[in-house]
């Protein structure tokens, strides 16, 4: 699709953020229109056509989970949820009511251009890559079902916290990626988190012994002085 007949709502509470996104995007030759209220964006997504949606999770009225749970009931347009929180509970929430995608804030204009055109692609084969998602959350016989911050192994559940579900979700989203502790720790536990790496590498030892020596198979390969990679 051109750019100049892609239609993008940006969905903003903050008015300087959101002329700063549109002015961006008209610059590249988008159409864009803003709205600073969750309910309101609402009414108008179900009432005009747009081909993507960049959505602001705190909003007044309704909050941009709410809004994309509700648009999810009845669409399937891309949308890119932009947050200032890096918890990977928002993520995996976000992803898991039909998000196509989470930016946080603060975030480069250029990598925000790349996801939109990343989004548009994705919408165009959509049918294809939910199939390949659902593949990626799936490693030997462990399978996670973050809808439920489930993880099955052989079909039998294994008992996790949240944050170590969340931990476990991040490295098999990334499997065969190595991740070092500092990305791992921005990434699961948030930009505010304040604490060392020691605690990846305390959350990791709880994950192996729920899963590895439980099932006698090594799912969390530690790579020295850098990190840990899931492999198949
Ligand atoms: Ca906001």
């Amino acid at each position: 699709m051109p750019t100049k007949d892609t239609n993008i709502l940006i969905v903003e509470d903050e008015w300087k953020i959101a002329r700063f996104i549109q002015m961006e995007l008209e610059h590249e030759g988008f159409k864009t229109v803003i709205e600073t209220n969750g309910r309101q964006a609402l009414d108008r997504i179900i009432q005009e056509n747009f081909d993507l949606i960049l959505l602001d999770i705190m909003l007044p009225e309704m909050s941009g989970i709410e809004v994309c749970r509700r648009v999810r009931e009845i669409s399937q347009i891309p949308i890119i949820m932009i947050t200032a929180k890096g918890a990977i509970e928002d993520r995996v929430m976000g992803l898991d009511i039909g998000a196509d995608d989470y930016l946080t804030k603060p975030f480069a204009i250029q990598e925000l251009l790349a996801r939109i055109r990343a989004a548009v692609r994705k919408k165009n084969k959509a049918s294809k890559c939910q199939i390949l998602d659902q593949g990626n959350l799936r490693v030997k016989n462990l399978v996670l079902f973050s809808k439920r911050f489930e993880a099955q192994v052989n079909g039998q559940p294994i008992e996790l916290t949240k944050k170590e579900y969340g931990l476990l979700e991040y490295l098999v989203r990334n499997k065969h990626i190595v991740l070092d502790r500092e990305h791992i720790l921005q990434d699961v536990w948030g930009y505010e988190y304040a604490g060392n790496t020691n605690v990846v590498d305390v959350y990791i030892r709880y994950l192996r012994s729920k899963l590895d020596e439980q099932f006698g198979e090594k799912y969390i390969h530690t790579v020295r002085g850098i990190g840990y990679v899931v492999k198949d």
